[in-house]
């Protein structure tokens, strides 16, 4: 099935040249690329929404889409990877920064020797472009790069512009996010 993006209008069915059939609307794992329950669970709230506001019509958000992995290390991600950064704006413009759990307070104490946060990131702009967590509560580690990219924050002021409870394991993300190699806002918090 092919949409326009456009949840609620009408959709194309099993053929991606065929034209849009009125009065047929999709949401959720048939339409979508991310096959996932929040990604559903937005999309049905878009359909509800333009079904009652037809002269409003919202598109589906498709970007910052996060996943997770429950398997044991959990693994958590978001946005682009490495590979993929460089082949979108090019090697020189992409850094990234791998956070070892076990180099922070948190994962000192756990004594964690394999859990890691990995953040890709635009070097001439700062906008977080990806992440990668795998290890201990992964999925929820990785909420803050969500929000930042949904919200549209450059790293530095993610970083910069909250405080982190120490010695929570969220200074894994914290610390990622101070690694990459990207500017720092003229009006950037302290
Ligand atoms: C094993 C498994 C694990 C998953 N784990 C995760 C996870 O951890 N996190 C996550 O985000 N997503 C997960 N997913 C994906 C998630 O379940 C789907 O993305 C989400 O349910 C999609 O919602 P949907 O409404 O599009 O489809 P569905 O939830 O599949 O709902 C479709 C409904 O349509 C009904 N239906 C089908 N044919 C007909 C018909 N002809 N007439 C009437 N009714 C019909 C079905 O019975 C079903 O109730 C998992 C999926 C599977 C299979």
């Amino acid at each position: 099935m092919r949409t326009d993006g456009w949840p609620s209008t009408p959709t194309s069915v099993c053929c991606p040249k065929a034209k849009p059939v009125p009065g047929l609307y999709a949401a959720g794992d048939i339409c979508s690329e991310a096959m996932l329950k929040h990604v559903a669970n937005h999309e049905a709230r878009v359909v509800s929404h333009n079904l009652e506001n037809p002269r409003d019509l919202r598109q589906a958000r498709t970007f910052a889409v996060p996943a997770a992995v429950f398997s044991h290390p959990e693994i958590a991600f978001v946005g682009m990877t490495e590979a993929e950064a460089v082949d979108s704006i090019g090697q020189v413009n992409v850094t990234v920064k791998v956070q070892k759990y076990g180099d922070t307070a948190y994962g000192w104490a756990m004594e964690d020797m394999n859990g890691l946060a990995k953040v890709v990131a635009d070097r001439r702009t700062g906008e977080i472009l990806g992440a990668h967590v795998v290890g201990t509560q992964s999925s929820n580690l990785i909420q803050p790069i969500v929000q930042a990219m949904s919200f549209g924050q450059d790293a530095y002021t993610a970083a910069r512009g909250q405080y982190w409870i120490h010695p929570a394991l969220t200074e894994v993300i914290e610390n990622a996010l101070l690694g990459l190699d990207v500017p720092i806002p003229d009006s950037a918090p302290l």
